[in-house]
C-alpha cells in the first residue's frame, strides 16, 4: 500500500455542519480554514477532495443550501486533529446567532453500510437527532454537539456520503475579513466568456434569460464566488480567469453532489408521503390544472397505489405554462418537495421538474356537420336530434372529435433562477460519472485544489 510515510496511519472521516447563521459565516469557509490548518500543522494526507454534500433541501431549519462537509484524510496524529477540531468548531461557529454545530469523526478504512444508508435517507427524508446519536454509538463514532447540536445529523450524513456515483466540483474563492459585507465587484464580461468557453464543463455561471450572474452570492458571508463544473481542472481554470482585483484569502475545490438531482432519486409512494420529503412521483393527472392568483398552477396527481395528492407549480419556476396544458389521464413524472400548504394547512407536492411521459387524446362532443353544405347543424331540442337550417339534412347525435394538444412530451426544468443547488441542469443528463472509493489506496489529490493567497 502507498502510505506516503504514514506507517500505521489512520483514516479519519471528519464531518461537520450547522456552523453558520443568517447573520454570517459559512460552513464551506470553515472547511477551508480547517483544511489550511491541517495541511500546514499536521501530517494529514487528504484521500479525497473536501466534500460539500447538499442534503434534503426541504428541511425547514436549514440556513441556506443545507450543505454539510466531510474531510477524509490519513494521519498519524488523530488525537491532535480531533482536539483542534473540537476547539475550533466551538469558537468559530456562529452559535450566538442560532447555529447548532455538530462534529462527527469516524475512524476506519471503510464506511459501514448503516452509515451509508443514513446518508441516503438524509437526502430525501427528515431525520431525528436521536437516530444520529444511536448510529454514532453503534459505530463508535465520536460526536460533539454545540447549541442544540442539530448539526450532527448533517455531519454524520456527510461522512456516509461517499459520492461514488454522479458528482460535480465547485471551486470557491473566499474574501478577506475586511471586505466581507461590501459589494462584490466582478467583471461580467469575463463571467460570460468562461460560461461560453468552458461549456458544458461548467454550469450555472450566468442566467442569460434574466441577465444575472450566478457565481457570486449576495449576503455578508465570506464567499466571493464559486464556479461549478465537471472536473477540478476546469473549475480552477475558470476561477483564475474571473478572479477580481479585490485581494482574496484563498480558494478550495470541493467535490459535491450539486447539479446531480441526488435528492430526487427516491420514488415516493403518495400513501407514505410526509412533509419535507423529497423524491419523484410517477402517476397520472387526476384533476385538471387551475391557475390561481399569482400565476401558480394547482392540479392533482394519483400514483400506482391510486392515492391522490395536490400538486403546486409555483410561478417563479416558469413551469406553469406547460403544467396548465396537462389534462386528466396524462402520465407524468415529477420531481418534488413536500411542503405545507399554508392556506389549507395540509401538504402539497411542490414541483422541481416536470416530465410529460404520455398524453391522452383530448376529445369533445360537437354538433354534427351537414353532409350537404358542411355547416354545423343546430339542435332540435333535447333528444330530438340535429338539423341543417339551410339543407334540412338531419342527424341523430353529436360527433366526437379529437382536438390537437399543444404540448410536447419530454422533460421540463425550472428557470435557472429557481434552481436549487441540487437541480441537475438539462445538459448534464448523459454526463453522469463515478468516483469509486478505494480505501486502501492513498491517491493524493492532483493539481491545485487548495491555495492561500
Ligand atoms: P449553509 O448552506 O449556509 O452552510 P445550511 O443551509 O447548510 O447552511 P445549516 O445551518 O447547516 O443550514 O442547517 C441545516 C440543519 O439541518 C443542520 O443542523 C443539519 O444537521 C440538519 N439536517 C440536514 N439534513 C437533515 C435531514 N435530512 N433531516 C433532519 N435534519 C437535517
Amino acid at each position: 500500500m502507498l502510505n506516503y510515510g504514514l506507517t500505521d496511519s489512520k483514516v479519519l472521516h471528519i464531518g461537520f455542519d450547522d456552523t453558520d447563521s443568517y447573520s454570517g459565516k459559512c460552513t464551506t469557509n470553515m472547511a477551508f480554514k480547517i483544511t489550511s490548518k491541517l495541511m500546514s500543522q499536521t501530517d494529514s494526507v487528504f484521500i479525497d477532495y473536501p466534500l460539500l454534500v447538499r442534503l434534503n433541501p426541504n428541511i425547514p431549519w436549514k440556513t441556506r443550501g443545507n450543505g454539510g462537509i466531510c474531510l477524509r484524510l490519513r494521519t498519524n496524529q488523530p488525537d491532535k486533529i480531533i482536539e483542534y477540531l473540537i476547539k475550533f468548531i466551538r469558537t468559530d461557529s456562529d452559535i450566538a446567532n442560532g447555529a447548532n454545530p455538530g462534529l462527527a469523526v469516524f475512524e476506519g478504512d471503510t464506511i459501514p453500510l448503516s452509515l451509508r444508508q443514513f446518508s441516503t435517507r438524509a437526502m430525501y427524508d427528515v431525520l431525528k437527532i436521536e437516530e444520529a446519536e444511536n448510529l454514532a454509538s453503534e459505530l463508535s463514532m465520536q460526536i460533539f454537539k454545540y447549541g442544540e447540536g442539530l448539526g450532527i445529523i448533517g455531519a454524520i450524513a456527510s461522512i456516509g456520503s461517499l459520492l461514488e456515483g454522479d458528482h460535480t466540483y465547485e471551486a470557491i474563492a473566499y474574501r478577506k475579513k475586511e471586505f466581507q459585507g461590501s459589494p462584490r465587484i466582478i467583471d461580467k464580461s469575463k463571467v460570460s466568456k468562461i460560461n461560453i468557453d468552458t461549456h458544458p464543463f461548467t454550469f450555472n455561471n450566468i442566467d442569460r434569460f434574466h441577465d444575472r450572474i450566478l457565481i457570486t452570492p449576495h449576503g455578508p458571508d465570506p464567499v466571493f464566488c464559486g464556479i461549478r463544473g465537471e472536473d477540478p481542472f476546469t473549475v480552477i481554470r475558470a476561477l483564475h480567469y474571473v478572479l477580481p482585483v479585490e485581494k482574496l484569502e484563498g480558494f478550495m475545490i470541493f467535490r459535491t453532489n450539486q447539479g446531480t438531482n441526488m435528492h430526487l432519486q427516491n420514488q415516493l409512494s403518495l400513501r407514505k408521503t410526509k412533509s419535507h420529503m423529497a423524491g419523484y412521483v410517477r402517476g397520472k393527472v387526476s384533476k385538471k390544472p387551475t391557475i390561481i392568483r399569482g400565476g401558480h398552477v394547482i392540479f392533482e396527481v394519483s400514483d400506482f397505489s391510486n392515492n391522490k395528492y395536490p400538486v403546486a407549480v409555483y410561478e417563479p419556476t416558469g413551469l406553469g405554462n406547460i403544467a396548465s396544458k396537462l389534462i386528466e389521464g396524462d402520465d407524468i413524472d415529477i420531481g418534488i418537495g413536500v411542503s405545507k400548504n399554508s392556506s389549507h394547512s395540509s401538504s402539497i407536492l411542490n414541483v422541481e421538474y416536470l416530465s410529460v411521459l404520455k398524453i391522452v387524446d383530448k376529445t369533445v362532443n360537437i354538433n354534427p356537420p351537414c353532409s350537404n353544405c358542411g355547416k354545423r347543424m343546430k339542435s332540435e331540442g333535447k333528444n330530438k336530434g340535429f338539423q341543417c337550417k339551410i339543407c334540412r339534412d338531419k342527424k341523430d347525435s353529436k360527433i366526437i372529435v379529437t382536438n390537437h394538444r399543444d404540448i410536447q412530451l419530454g422533460m421540463y426544468l425550472p428557470y435557472l433562477k429557481a434552481y436549487r443547488h441540487l437541480t441537475k441542469p438539462l445538459h448534464r443528463y448523459g454526463m453522469e460519472k463515478t468516483y469509486p472509493y478505494i480505501p486502501n489506496i492513498i491517491k493524493p489529490l492532483r493539481g491545485e485544489w487548495f491555495k492561500i493567497f
